[in-house]
């Protein structure tokens, strides 16, 4: 098995220093394992992602000293394909269309107690729709309950980062109650969600290890799951730390003081930024 990661970065906004953790660490232990060390450009959110921002990702990483294999996988290239594995799951009854807004789901769901935040799962006012009666905008949900019915539980990986003490059990009580019908289509037609995309290209790349922020690591036992239904290898996941601002908080993409090409117009040097993320 050839070592082979990916940064995976949505055009959205610039990079900032947690992006360059995340992308010199892969990188790093790339080379440390004679691997490859790929560049997906995850742009399915039409709306948000912008071709600007994508070539900064590249002259950004570029001044890093970071280098990938060509050619760049770029998702929004790719819409058929992730298309086609929606419809292979819609054809054995694992999706529904569901036109609940968010405001909708907030009244289906019972009155929150106070000072409880409820979980954010679906729930499943539209679980009885068919594809059959899919309509312009609506999404697409997975039944989880019924996805859970051709798996093997629990469903298991390998968490080789911060996350490996303390794992839960993720079993189908995991799935119905923290996860539930996740969006795997969105209401763009033929846009698919992240979640699905990222797990329909790490198989196509042969991505062996998946290397990226902890914020992540809620999501995994769902694409794991999508794995499973799919037949698609499970790579080992190294979920690290996050780079937090000074009062504590993750970095986001409107953080711009910590951005990247805010730095290099500070003439600052790649060894700079290593030693601000600690590596
Ligand atoms: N595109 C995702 C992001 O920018 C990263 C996905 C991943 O590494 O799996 O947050």
């Amino acid at each position: 098995m050839t070592f082979c990661t990916r940064f995976a970065p949505s055009p959205t906004g610039p990079l900032h220093l947690g992006h360059a953790y995340s992308a010199l660490l892969a990188f790093d232990m790339a080379q440390a394992h004679d691997g490859t060390f790929l560049l997906r450009i995850e742009d399915t959110d039409t709306v948000r992602a912008r071709p600007a921002w994508e070539d900064l990702i590249y002259a950004d990483l570029a001044w890093l000293g970071i280098t990938w294999a060509e050619p760049v996988l770029r998702q929004s290239e790719h819409l058929q394909r992730y298309n086609d594995v929606l419809m292979s799951l819609a054809a054995r009854g694992l999706i529904y269309p569901c036109s609940c807004s968010r405001s909708d789901i907030r009244a289906a769901l019972s009155a929150p107690q106070e000072g409880v935040t409820p979980p954010p799962v679906y729930p499943g006012t539209c679980r009885h729709r068919s594809m059959s009666d899919r309509k312009p905008g609506d999404a697409l949900r997975l039944n989880v309950s019924a996805a859970l019915e051709t798996v093997q539980l629990p469903i298991e990986f390998d968490e080789m980062g911060i996350c490996a003490k303390n794992m839960p059990t993720f079993d189908a009580p995991y799935f119905t109650r923290q996860i539930g019908d996740a969006v795997l289509g969105r209401k763009e037609i033929e846009t698919v969600s992240y979640v699905l995309a990222a797990v329909i290209d790490d198989a196509a790349q042969n991505i062996t290890h998946v290397i990226r922020g902890a914020d992540l690591f809620d999501t995994t036992p769902l694409q794991v799951l999508l794995q499973e239904l799919l037949s698609l290898p499970t790579p080992i996941y190294v979920h690290h730390r996050l780079i937090r601002d000074d009062a504590g908080k993750r970095l986001a993409k409107r953080d711009d003081a910590r951005a990247i090409s805010y730095y290099r117009a500070q003439n600052l040097y790649p060894k700079d930024i290593r030693a601000m993320t600690g590596i």
